[in-house]
């Protein structure tokens, strides 16, 4: 079926690369045999704006513009990626950005949080509970503030994760299925780091509408499986509730797995770093702690403990999130 997409702004470089992780292949493969390991170069989306939120930022900023917003507000950890791309699409569009912040706002601003403040946003902080249980109320206070300045703000949900986010990977998914064939095979397995969903969605319901047999799989960073898959349903029924058909949802595939999230959100023990240096180390790509080594690592010990043998071919999605790795550098000593 042929894809009608919605208004579009596009800034990420696309298609990114699609490359085969032949030492890592090699290295993980079992006497049972394993599958050929490849990465889908979405940290490669821009450079300031890397990562996975730029795919479905480009589907919430054309619908900023057509609604003439001129403020976009969302929300995040301190060290969010979604916040940090937020903030920079604002810049390049010309837009206002207003962040809100879970956690405590750094004496020396890092990674992502740095990249905030270069790109102009403001940034408001909250602690944590706080946070979770007023946070529609902060949206609707910042919503009114920038109202009351003769501002039309656009809010953005956590991740930028529902039914219009969502495009972002189900566009991501037609283009990975498009690099799959280009190399003459058709992907078993697709892997994703699992935040707030939307990029799990995305590929689901993409692989879903194209006909893909490709099992996609959310390796989650925080939560649970049952947790993530409601989400994920939602997202997907929010898009269907916009005026999309989803011919077959019976048939939809959410695949969770919620072995490897480790002591919480932006917390990982020493597997997940030296997954990290695995990666660094044995094909010059640079994962992040929080979603991307988390995942990457939970991987690497299903392959391990052969539970891919019988696949051909398995991509994983790097999701960028490059800048949350430098605050985390005190985790690495190891290495020395
Ligand atoms: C946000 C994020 C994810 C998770 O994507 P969701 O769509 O929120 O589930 C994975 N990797 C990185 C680097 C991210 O920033």
């Amino acid at each position: 079926m042929s894809l009608t997409y919605p208004p579009r702004i596009h800034m990420a470089r696309l298609p990114t690369p699609l490359q085969p992780l032949d030492r890592i292949t090699e290295k993980f493969s079992t006497p049972h045999g394993g599958p050929r390991i490849w990465v889908k170069r979405d940290d490669l989306t821009e450079t300031a704006m890397s990562g996975n939120k730029l795919r479905k930022l480009e589907f919430i900023a054309g619908v900023a513009k057509e609604q003439g917003c001129d403020t976009l507000i969302t929300c995040g950890g301190v060290q969010s990626n979604h916040c940090r791309t937020t903030a920079l699409v604002g810049a390049r569009l010309g837009l206002r950005v207003q962040l809100i912040l879970r956690g405590e706002e750094e004496q020396v601003p890092d990674g992502n949080l740095l990249v905030d403040y270069l790109a102009g946003a403001s940034a408001a902080f909250y602690p944590a509970r706080q946070y979770f249980a007023e946070l529609d109320k902060l949206f609707a206070h910042w919503r009114d503030f920038y109202a009351q300045r003769g501002h039309k703000a656009l809010c953005i949900p956590t991740g930028g994760s529902d039914g219009l986010g969502v495009w972002g990977y189900i566009c991501g998914a037609e283009e990975l299925l498009a690099d799959c064939r280009e190399q003459g095979f058709e992907p078993e397995h697709i892997i994703c780091a699992t935040g707030s969903g939307g990029t799990q969605a995305g590929l689901t319901l993409g692989c879903h509408l194209l006909g893909s047999r490709a099992q996609v799989t959310g390796y989650a960073v925080c939560d649970n499986a049952e947790y993530f898959q409601r989400k994920v349903r939602d997202d997907i029924e929010q898009w269907r509730e916009a005026g999309n058909t989803l011919p077959d949802a019976g048939k939809l595939n959410i695949q969770v797995n919620d072995g490897y999230i480790g002591p919480g959100y932006a917390e990982a023990d020493e597997t997940v770093y030296r997954a990290i240096a695995e990666a660094a180390g044995q094909e010059g790509l640079l994962l992040d702690p929080v979603y991307t080594g988390k995942a990457f690592a939970g991987l690497l010990q299903e392959l391990h403990r052969g539970c891919y043998h019988d696949t051909e071919n398995l991509v994983f999605v790097h999701t960028g999130g490059q800048f949350g790795l430098f605050p985390h550098r005190e985790k690495f000593s190891f290495l020395l």
